[in-house]
């Protein structure tokens, strides 16, 4: 079974020990970046996986499928990180698309990445502050608003609704077509529902490249060496300067 009060606590106390505080909405990419260790790469596979992380004896790797879009990918690095954090198996985990499907540890995660992006103190306030009208409905303006603060993808965002009872499934049915459009209707940008373009899908960051740069430093890996193992963890910007990406301006 699915304790949510305990997931709750654990999502919680993530954000504290990550620095976090308990209301806003996080930039969970950088804050990833934080954890002691940890290498994260990403890389699109496919239709049916949403990530997968692999224990690696305290030298972890989290792997997100960079192929979904941007909203989905923070809600698959959060429910990475419930396997990092509290899933007690040592083994590798592979995670389906499906948001609040599989095995229990599976339903955990997800439960543990929408408390964790979304936190319920947030939701409430927010509800409040914005409900449509006077019996609190939800209507698609509150929606986009919610998903857009929150950085999260139509789905994951009424995954929760409805497990919150705020929608009931009947109600978020309504709101699973034309998801781009409703938000782009709205004056809002498209960044969050969509991909980053397919020669921006693969990157590896984090200890792997530390520990590259780390032995090139101490004379341990030859230039060549060095080269090598920052290609094949898709760093060629790193290799070949930033104009290998297509010399774009930086700020
Ligand atoms: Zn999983």
């Amino acid at each position: 079974m699915v304790d949510k009060l305990d997931i709750n606590t654990k999502a919680q106390s993530l954000r504290r020990e990550l620095g976090e505080d308990l209301e806003s909405s996080i930039d969970i990419f950088s804050l990833a970046h934080t954890v002691p260790k940890l290498t994260l790469v990403y890389y699109p596979m496919g239709e049916r996986i949403s990530g997968m992380c692999i224990k690696n004896d305290g030298y972890p790797v989290i792997a997100i499928n960079s192929a979904m879009s941007i909203g989905r990918q923070r809600f698959s690095l959060a429910h990475e990180l419930y396997h990092l954090y509290f899933d007690d198996s040592e083994h590798s985990v592979v995670c389906a698309k499906k948001i609040g499907g599989g095995n229990d540890i599976e339903k955990s995660a997800d439960q543990f990445a929408s408390y964790f992006l979304i936190p319920s103190v947030a939701l409430e306030s927010f509800i409040k502050k914005f409900k449509s009208d006077s019996v609190g409905r939800l209507g698609i303006k509150e929606i986009v608003k919610l998903e857009q603060y929150f950085g999260v993808s139509r789905q994951a965002l009424l995954y929760r609704l409805v497990g919150d009872h705020k929608l009931s499934l009947e109600e978020a049915d309504k709101f699973r077509d034309g998801v781009i459009n409703s938000a782009v209707n709205l004056g809002y940008d498209d960044v969050l529902y969509k991909p980053l373009p397919e020669n921006k899908q693969y990157k590896t960051y984090g200890h792997y490249i530390e520990k590259a740069e780390e032995l090139y430093e101490k004379d341990l890996v030859s230039t060549g060496k060095y080269e090598q193992l920052l290609l094949t963890a898709f760093r060629p910007d790193l290799v070949y300067g930033e104009e290998f990406e297509g010399g774009e301006l930086n700020d």
